[in-house]
């Protein structure tokens, strides 16, 4: 894969895995007017590849959780909707898409009634939808806060895709308008419901490999030749800075739950080659070194423009945790002091987030990604670009609402 393009289907099918993006207004990417334009939603053709249920879904349970899937892209349609039918208690109850094709051969598919298909002009009428209680937006970042804030307006819950936004400032839009409509609102981490990434976290809490010393975390994969025109990943409004929000997120996330600490100071860099479509508006590379109260440090690596790896390392004074690939959707590898670990299977995580959300919605349980997580790391990417804009070391003051 070395010295290759990849598109972001090949690189998935080899092992890794791609999230989300966001912008920051520090970010420094492009002035402003110089974006691809405003974030305002399109529908899409249907993505290559796309494998649709040859048959109808079975029964649901009586007090199954009805979603409306918003944004028909690669990610809902490969990943995400195909796992609903494990789910025990959330099924599919409507779609919302801007393509006027994709709402009828994936409602077909999916057994979707004719009048729970929305146009985005329509998602209004989602409030006076009985069938649907919660909403799962998996729209291009930059429209995450207003969809999801629209959709609390309607009555429903919010599962929102991660980045949760490109700004801490949306992200509080969200938390205030789910507090106001009092309804749920959770971000699609779903690595916190991965068997590798949970033992993970257990072993580093039992002192595994003594005190954490030194982190690493590298997210990175080759993006084919593209513009902001025809992929909404390079564009800043969509987008933010790139490949910290999209990708290199599941390192930021990783750096927290596997200290269980919060950084107290961010230094970092950003590299953004100029006369290079793809990185008209976006950075090529990110890189942030953070350290923590406890003493230990780390170094948090994020690209759209080198061969494709998805890692994260944890040195500490008796032994090292390696992970590689960390974060993917399938074929974890994880070893302590040399020693491969199984501990299931990472296919779980997609419907683990489900029902965790379902149950939230119906038990009032708590939700362990809750928007104050995703506004906790948003946060953070804010800091990465201060120290990156301002070639400062950006000092964290201790917050209760940036707890690890
Ligand atoms: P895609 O580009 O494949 O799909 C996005 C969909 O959003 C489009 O198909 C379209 O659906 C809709 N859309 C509405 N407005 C626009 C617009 N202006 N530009 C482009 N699309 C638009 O993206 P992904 O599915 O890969 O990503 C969607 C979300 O899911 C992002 O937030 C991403 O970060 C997240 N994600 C999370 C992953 C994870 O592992 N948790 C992995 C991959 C993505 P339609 O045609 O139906 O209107």
């Amino acid at each position: 894969m070395v010295g290759s393009f990849l598109t972001r289907r090949r690189f998935i099918e080899a092992g890794g895995s791609i999230a989300a993006t966001s912008l920051i207004a520090s970010a420094g990417t492009a002035a402003p007017g110089q974006t691809s334009g405003a974030a305002s939603v399109k529908g899409q053709p249907m993505p290559d590849g796309v494998k649709l249920p040859a048959t109808p879904p079975r029964p649901r349970a009586p007090d199954s959780v009805g979603f409306a899937i918003v944004g028909l892209g690669g990610y809902a349609l490969n990943q995400m909707m195909p796992r609903f039918k494990d789910a025990k208690r959330a099924h599919i109850a409507a779609i919302v898409s801007g393509s006027p094709e994709k709402l009828q051969r994936v409602g077909d598919a999916y057994g979707i009634p004719a009048n729970a298909r929305y146009s985005y002009e329509d998602y209004a009428k989602l409030a006076s939808d009985k069938r649907v209680d919660a909403v799962y937006i998996v729209l291009p970042t930059g429209l995450h806060a207003d969809w999801a804030i629209r959709a609390f307006a309607a009555g429903k819950h919010v599962l929102c895709e991660k980045p949760m936004a490109l700004s801490s400032a949306d992200c509080e839009r969200m938390i205030a308008a789910g507090k106001r409509a009092n309804r749920k609102l959770m971000i699609a981490y779903r690595s916190h419901f991965e068997p590798y990434n949970l033992e993970a976290m257990r072993l580093m809490k039992e002192k595994a490999a003594g005190d954490i010393r030194l982190l690493r975390t590298e997210q990175s994969y080759r993006m084919g030749p593209t513009s902001p025109a025809e992929n909404w990943r390079t564009s800043r409004a969509l987008a933010g800075g790139g490949p910290l929000e999209d990708y290199g997120i599941y390192g930021l996330q990783s750096a927290l739950y596997l200290t269980g600490e919060m950084p107290e100071s961010i230094s970092a860099t950003t590299f953004r080659p100029t006369g290079d479509p793809r990185f008209a508006e976006i950075f090529a590379h990110v890189s942030s070194q953070w350290r923590f109260p406890s003493g230990a440090v780390a170094q948090l690596v994020s690209s759209y423009d080198s061969a494709g790896i998805n890692f994260a390392e944890v040195r500490g004074t008796t032994g090292v945790l390696s992970m590689n690939p960390a974060t993917s959707y399938a074929g974890q590898k994880m070893q302590l002091n040399g020693r491969e670990l199984t501990p299931g299977d990472p296919g779980v995580q997609f419907v683990g987030q489900i029902d965790h959300f379902a149950n939230a919605v119906r038990d009032g349980t708590p939700i362990l990604t809750p928007g104050e997580m995703g506004l906790r790391d948003t946060r953070l990417i804010e800091a990465i670009y201060e120290s990156a804009r301002t070639g400062r070391t950006v000092k964290l003051a201790p917050d209760a609402k940036m707890r690890a």
